[in-house]
């Protein structure tokens, strides 16, 4: 696999998105979580490449609640966690929620970072666009924060990733790994806003989504811990 070496050398022990699936979810069955008796959430870039991961976590745990932004960032707020987890199954002593969340980039097959090759296209493109975006405008000199209210989405990922960037020509992939970080910690964010530990259990899982030449994904994770009956696990 020629994508490999890059793909160990920024995401070491990344693994393949139907190894991650089953891993996840023996880890999670274990722990007391399972289709019956849990709501799925799924934050992801709105890019089609992600939707192969969102299929295979349903095949597995049903409905889905989708999440999804430009660039995997979470802008659902408040109303939008708060309709995740009011989905979820009430005939359980516990409500239970999973929480999956992902920043995503590209590996072509000349084995570039931040580029993948799309069917019908000749040329590799920018994989993630949004953040990609960010970055050509940083290099510009040129990061308008303000809110353009026609172009929302990728206003406010400007408007959280900018304060946390140090050099403006950050690479893609140190990009990409601040916006998992900003991801991880908003999910976070939510979860301690909205959900009760006392009386529900949850599980977040963070990490990237990297699209390998001939359709073949893998999933690097940063974070996976669960808080069950008040006591918290990481895989
Ligand atoms: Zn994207």
């Amino acid at each position: 696999m020629p994508f490999r070496t890059t793909l160990d050398t920024y995401f070491p022990n990344a693994v393949s998105e139907i190894t991650f699936v089953a891993k996840t979810s023996d880890w999670l069955h274990e722990l007391g979580f399972s289709a019956e008796n849990c709501i799925v959430s799924l934050g992801r870039c709105r890019d089609e490449l992600t939707l192969p991961l969102l299929q295979k976590l349903r095949t597995i745990w049903g409905s889905v609640f989708d999440l999804s932004a430009l660039g995997g960032m979470l802008f659902a707020g408040k109303t939008g966690f708060s309709a995740a987890i009011a989905h979820a199954p009430t005939d359980v002593t516990r409500k239970r929620y999973l929480f999956f969340a992902f920043a995503h980039i590209g590996i072509d097959a000349t084995d570039s970072i931040g580029l993948h090759l799309r069917v019908g296209q000749g040329d590799p493109s920018a994989t993630c666009g949004a953040l990609s975006a960010l970055q050509q405008d940083l290099l510009r000199g040129d990061v308008d924060l303000a809110l353009d209210p026609t172009d929302v989405e990728q206003s406010l990922l400007r408007q959280r990733l900018v304060p946390l960037i140090e050099e403006p020509d950050i690479d893609l992939a140190s990009l990409t790994k601040l916006a998992e970080q900003a991801i991880s910690a908003d999910l976070q964010n939510m979860i301690d806003l909205i959900v009760n530990p006392e009386e529900e259990d949850y599980a977040i899982i963070t990490g990237i989504h990297i699209h390998t030449p001939q359709h073949r994904n893998f999933v690097w994770v940063n974070n996976a811990r669960a808080t069950v009956q008040g006591v918290t696990h990481s895989l």
